[in-house]
């Protein structure tokens, strides 16, 4: 066992088993071990691929949505353009990029990424050289006197569960704990009180409750209802409420134990949309539908972003490249790869739908 087990086996004999959302916040964010902290794989080369590092048409259509968002919002300046898990910066990079086309938006923007990461932080700020920028380990320390676009992408999924299963007709809570030789290993114990679930769940199910993607959406949901704004949320989960183990671990792009080697894996859950929406709106906001990423990606115009692009390889004699966005393009909106799998929500204070969310929009 290395540095981090070590300290969970003893912190689980000093205060008995953890949930499952301590675990995963132990894992991802412990700041000596953690695997954010210490050793993020994003990309190829790494442990696990988003969107952005698929393609630059992702980020680009992020790029587009936000101008018009901002348009929507009646061109405020300052806008507070937040990134929450900016990761290797590749999404906000090519948002910029694309947002290139309307400077009066980039002249009003104020930058912020919430990133709790030292070595993604360099990342991002290398690869934003010269765009000035801030830094926060939480919305909550972004200036509140700005309405705000704010953008998340695989950011809500690192943010744990706590998981329940059905067994004899009664519910019990996955924990972590310990086995005979000391190693962690995955118990049951009795739920909280007050834990409550619905009553038809058959023999066996698992149901995964996130306080804390619930709370950050309350957040999101306060903030925007109170300073204006939108928010633009995107994640593989749930669009309706479903029973299902989502907690995963991911290494070199495989699925591995998530209790074999803590703060070596990316940790995941399914992000759960409903409560999430439900939350904002306690907060004080809108919601829209929860959509499919490849609908909300056609939406925006993703196709015809790729045709131009393929139009400028192939006239660059470059025809390879062509065919590797193609690919890329079915990779994000494709049913059989991120297009359905994916889904998102906007959270915002505007008088109706931002782009992307509307179906009047596939008869266009
Ligand atoms: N959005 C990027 C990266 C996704 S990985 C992309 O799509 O490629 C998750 C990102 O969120 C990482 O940058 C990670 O360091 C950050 N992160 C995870 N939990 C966080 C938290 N609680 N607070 C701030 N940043 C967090």
């Amino acid at each position: 066992m290395d540095g981090l087990a070590l300290r969970l086996a003893r912190l689980i004999q000093e205060t008995g088993p953890l949930t499952l959302a301590q675990y995963m916040a132990l894992c991802l964010h412990d700041p000596a071990d953690g695997y954010y902290a210490t050793r993020p794989g994003l990309g190829a080369a790494g442990d696990f691929i988003t969107a952005p590092e698929v393609s630059q048409m992702f980020g680009e259509m992020i790029g587009v949505w936000a101008v018009s968002v901002w348009a929507a919002m009646g061109r405020p300046a300052p806008v507070r353009l937040v990134e929450l898990g900016p990761g290797s910066g590749a999404l906000i990079g090519d948002l910029l990029r694309a947002a290139k086309a309307e400077p009066a938006f980039l002249a009003a923007m104020d930058l912020w990424l919430v990133e709790l990461s030292a070595p993604l932080r360099k990342a991002q700020a290398a690869r934003l050289a010269g765009v000035p920028v801030s830094f926060a380990e939480s919305l909550d320390q972004v200036p509140r006197d700005a309405p705000v676009i704010v953008i998340g992408n695989e950011f809500l999924d690192c943010f744990g569960v706590r998981q329940f299963v059905r067994r004899d007709g009664a519910w019990l809570e996955h924990r972590v704990g310990l086995d005979a030789s000391g190693g962690l290993c995955l118990g049951l114990a009795p739920p909280p009180s007050g834990f409550s679930a619905p009553a038809d769940a058959p023999e066996g199910a698992v149901l995964e409750v996130s306080s804390a993607q619930e709370a950050l959406g309350e957040a999101i949901g306060l903030r925007i209802g109170e300073a204006g704004g939108a928010a633009l949320l995107i994640d593989y989960g749930r669009d309706r409420f479903g029973f299902g183990d989502t907690f995963q671990a991911l290494a070199g792009h495989r699925k591995v134990d998530p209790l074999a080697r803590p703060g070596h894996a990316d940790l995941t859950v399914h992000v759960d949309f409903p409560s999430v929406a439900a939350a904002a709106r306690r907060g004080g906001a809108r919601t829209t539908p929860i959509t499919e990423q490849g609908r909300f990606l056609q939406r925006m115009g993703i196709a015809a972003r790729a045709r131009t692009l393929c139009d400028s390889a192939v006239r660059s004699g470059r025809p390879e490249l062509a065919e590797v966005l193609a690919r890329q393009l079915h990779r994000l909106v494709d049913p059989t790869g991120m297009g359905q799998l994916f889904k998102v929500l906007c959270v915002h204070a505007l008088a109706a739908d931002p782009p992307g969310f509307s179906d009047a929009e596939e008869a266009a």
